[in-house]
């Protein structure tokens, strides 16, 4: 990264790293434990004007203010669910609009977060994948979700848990999703758990080995099924990385990352993924391996060719999976009053790209 103030615009500075901004110090010949101190005053102390950061020079917040402003996303607006799950909208601008949730359970706090506006995936079970993609949020626009959400749920109900399973495949947008993770984790800022953050992807082969090379937050798969027949319909990034690919990528991203267990997330489709037989194909699949289960229930959309899979159904599933040895979850729905589901955040895109590797059988 180049911080030569001739050759940069200001940053919005809620997206550097402690390796960011330590690279920025050393580039205007200060020392590094100025990280800390602005680092500190932002995300510890919620001071959002660097003239108030009382510990620092008058010089040196005179050229803070010349390279770097300081912008948390206001929400535009906010939507309540009964079950306690807050929508949050946010618009980055081009009158487009990006969806986090918030969940709050009685042990821990999620909250959903957005890694792109729209998604050029194209899983025909998703709302997201429908509208196609627009562009890949910064780490800033990421960050800035928390804190925004952070701010406006107040201190008592901290955010424990983050998942990046709001808008968009975040391994189509590494480098920001990254940073932002980083950013979660560094004690300096939010102190959060490596195992307590979950990037969720579609299956970017590639990726994955990248990702481990960059970071041990916890990993998440949109599996959905067993048989690549079945997943190049739903999910057709695997016409491009098939399942066993995939699986390869899983296990050595445990192995790097020292992760316990993958999970594996597995929409509930009536007819199409959720017989016996699909149960049996999964559980040789994960069998000895540090893999576990979440089964969502499938959540509507307008105009969607699928339905739930009804309840008996998937609980069959699971005690299949379970009597496998497979540890195995059901997702509990929250948030489908508001159309804040899995799978339901539609935002509003404008443009419609669908990624190269993802040509959908009609
Ligand atoms: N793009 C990433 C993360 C966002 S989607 C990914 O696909 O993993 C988060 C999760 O919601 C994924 O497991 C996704 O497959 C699932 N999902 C998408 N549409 C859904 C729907 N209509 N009902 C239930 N889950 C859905
Ligand atoms: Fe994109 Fe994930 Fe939706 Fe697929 S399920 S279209 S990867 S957001």
């Amino acid at each position: 990264m180049n911080f030569n103030p001739q050759q940069i615009n200001k940053k919005n500075i809620i997206g550097f790293t402690e390796d960011d901004l330590n690279e920025y110090f050393i580039s205007i010949g200060e020392k590094s434990y100025r990280t800390k101190q602005v680092l500190t005053w932002i995300h510890k102390r919620n001071v959002h004007i660097i003239n108030e950061m009382s510990d620092i020079s008058f010089q040196l917040r005179e050229k803070l203010n010349e390279d770097f402003y300081i912008k948390i996303p206001q929400p535009q607006s906010k939507f309540s669910s009964k079950d306690g799950t807050i929508k949050f909208l946010f618009n980055v601008g081009h009158n487009q609009v990006i969806e986090s949730v918030f969940i709050p359970e009685e042990t821990r706090n999620t909250l959903c977060i957005s890694s792109q506006v729209g998604c050029a995936m194209d899983c025909s079970f998703c709302a997201t994948g429908r509208q196609g993609f627009s562009r890949n949020l910064t780490s800033d626009e990421i960050i800035g979700q928390l804190m925004a959400v952070s701010k406006e749920i107040g201190l008592s109900e901290a955010i424990t848990n983050v998942v990046f399973m709001g808008m968009g495949e975040p391994l189509t947008n590494m480098h920001s999703v990254v940073k932002a993770t980083s950013i979660m984790m560094s004690d300096l800022m939010y102190g959060i758990s490596r195992r307590k953050i979950t990037i969720s992807t579609s299956g970017v082969v590639p990726n994955i080995y990248k990702l481990s090379q960059l970071t041990n937050a916890s990993l998440a798969i949109s599996l959905h099924s067993a048989d690549n027949k079945i997943r190049d319909q739903l999910v057709p990034i695997n016409k491009s990385y098939n399942i066993q690919l995939l699986t390869d990528a899983c296990w050595a991203y445990a192995e790097a990352t020292n992760a316990r267990y993958i999970t594996f997330e597995y929409v509930m489709l009536n007819g199409v993924n959720d017989s016996i037989e699909d149960a049996e194909s999964l559980a040789r699949l994960l069998k000895h391996k540090p893999a576990k289960v979440n089964l969502i229930p499938f959540n509507s959309f307008k105009n969607n060719p699928y339905e739930c899979s009804d309840r008996p159904t998937i609980e069959l599933f699971c005690k299949l999976l379970q009597s496998r040895g497979i540890f195995t979850t059901i997702r509990k729905t929250r948030g489908s009053d508001i159309d804040a589901a899995c799978g339901q955040l539609a935002g509003k895109v404008n443009d419609k790209i669908k990624h190269p590797l993802s040509k959908r059988l009609q």
